[in-house]
């Protein structure tokens, strides 16, 4: 709930800058961030009902596990928690995306 929360705080903030309405937001969970999308979406459709905010669509992208090799700089998707490296079979690899809650963009209605 506070993650959604803080989300239209910053839809809040960017709305009143621009004296504008926030029609739409995109943002981008990574798959480690421990963020549900669906338990997300319906807080922030919960939060946003019946408030200015309205209608405020909101666009999840969910970003997969991906590991960066050491040893020879392959990124590949983490599956099953393997980690070791896909192309040289080394265990030295170190987490490349997957924990990502961020904004992707706001799409703001000019007036
Ligand atoms: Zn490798």
């Amino acid at each position: 709930m506070s993650i959604a929360g803080s989300m239209l705080e910053a839809v809040r903030a960017e709305s009143a800058r621009h004296n504008a309405h926030v029609l739409a937001v995109g943002v981008k969970i990574g798959e480690l961030s421990g963020v549900e999308s669906e338990s997300l979406r319906f807080c922030f459709e919960a939060l946003v009902q019946d408030t200015d905010l309205a209608p405020l669509a909101l666009e999840i992208e969910r970003l997969p596990w991906r590991n960066r090799c050491r040893q020879c700089a392959q990124e590949f998707a983490v599956e099953e928690y393997r980690t070791e490296c896909p192309q040289c079979g080394s265990a030295e690899t170190e987490m490349a995306s997957g924990r990502e809650l961020e904004f992707a963009y706001m799409e703001i209605e000019e007036t």
